[in-house]
């Protein structure tokens, strides 16, 4: 492995010459069934061909000019943003964080229009917002954050799921300007949040004049059956954040705004040299169109309920199985035990998944596997974890 790289990731030792749908193949010619797809970004599988397509035609005419100027493929992007998300106005960058940065930023000058001196966000246990220094303050996760003191100030946490929390927050704090939450915490382990949890912040927000901001960088784009996973609870938040999946891996990312928050960004307040650049709006109009035409979100919670049902008939109930829990293809495994190795055990069967909060198999496979390749990954799945389990159980009994 390259030395000459930055020890910032911890590899697995395999390279991938092309992908063809939800598999990919090896530089040995081995092929593997993606089930993270680039952690939820290849939602159309590799080499789609609308996406190469519209690179490669875009590529030819024109790949950069500059925010100097109007950009039409941005202006187009921003209007199917808006068609999809009902919120008015777009900012676009390329990548999560820097979305999440750009809604921090809104959200701080939103305060100071309304005279908050230090305006807070309400962040949440086990978030994960991104790697650049506010949003990894946002974060909830010591290790993201740990030797990166000092960190950024101006947020306040509350654990994820609890609303009265919130209320707690907002009787004892009078300069919070924001609630920024992930809808379903993806990296913090597949995260749930009970019924009726996003609707009751929303009500906290519309109460205190605070805005409401969701980052789907990670369930947004159809991977949990509606455009936006805050849709499939029905509550609109003033600002949703995007990027994965939004141009199947053209870096990308957006910052969405309706109502009041759409026009609090003035010319000079933030900007972008590269951010929505015609090379990766025209790949993301190209995903937009295929996820519409195509029915993606209707296909992902298909697919999804059957991976999911699949799952817990095989697995429920088995020792050191903790619990099964998913919306569409957002899936995750909870172990009783660290289960890190899984990894390497199901890369060596040809499956591609991954392992986050230390022991939950977390799986985003392309939103286009059939339903074949839906058994196969349960089959997959299901097999390295029974011999994970299995090989593990003497050391159980005696420990
Ligand atoms: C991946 C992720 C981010 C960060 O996105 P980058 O493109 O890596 O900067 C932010 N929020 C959530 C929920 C994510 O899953």
């Amino acid at each position: 492995m390259s030395s000459a790289l930055m020890n910032t990731y911890k590899r697995l030792d395999v390279t991938f010459s092309h992908g063809e749908g939800p598999w990919l193949i090896d530089s040995d010619g081995r092929r593997y069934l993606d089930a993270i797809a680039g952690i939820g970004v290849n939602s159309l599988g590799h080499a789609h061909p609308a996406v190469s397509e519209a690179v490669a035609a875009q590529a030819s005419k024109l790949v950069h000019t500059s925010n100097l100027y109007r950009v039409e493929l941005q202006e187009q992007l921003a209007q199917r943003l808006s068609q999809v998300s009902g919120l008015s106005r777009s900012f676009i960058g390329n990548s999560g964080a820097e979305a999440n940065e750009a809604a921090i930023k809104l959200a701080r000058l939103y305060g100071h229009q309304r005279d908050i001196q230090n305006p807070a966000i309400v962040v949440m246990e086990h978030a994960f917002h991104g790697r650049t220094m506010a949003t990894l303050t946002a974060s909830g996760s010591r290790k993201i954050q740990a030797g990166f003191e000092p960190l950024v100030a101006g947020f306040i946490r509350a654990p994820f799921g609890d609303a009265e929390a919130v209320r707690t927050i907002a009787e004892n704090n009078h300069s919070v300007a924001a609630v920024l939450v992930e809808p379903i915490q993806g990296e913090g382990g597949i995260n749930l949040p009970p019924p009726g949890y996003l609707a009751e912040l929303r009500s906290i927000c519309d109460e205190r004049g605070w805005l409401l901001m969701f980052d789907e960088v990670q369930c947004g784009n159809c991977r949990t059956g509606s455009w936006y996973a805050c849709q499939g609870e029905a509550v609109i938040p003033d600002v949703i954040t995007t990027a994965k999946a939004l141009a199947n891996g053209v870096p990308i990312g957006a910052c969405m705004a309706g109502g009041a928050a759409a026009e609090v960004f003035q010319a000079g307040h933030h900007g972008s040299t590269y951010g929505g650049n015609p090379l990766a709006c025209a790949a993301a109009l190209a995903v937009i169109e295929t996820m519409e035409a195509e029915g993606i979100a209707d296909h992902a919670a298909a697919r999804g309920q059957q991976i999911l049902d699949g799952f817990r008939d095989r697995l429920a109930g088995v020792n050191g199985i903790r619990e099964i829990r998913g919306r569409g293809m957002m899936l995750g495994i909870e172990l009783a035990q660290p289960c890190g190795d899984l990894v390497g055990a199901a890369l060596a069967q040809g499956l591609l998944i991954n392992v986050t909060a230390g022991n939950v198999i977390r799986m985003l496979p392309p939103l286009i596997l059939n339903a074949s390749e839906a058994d196969q990954l349960v089959d997959g799945v299901c097999s390295v974890v029974s011999e994970f389990l299995q090989q593990d159980a003497p050391a159980r009994a005696s420990a």
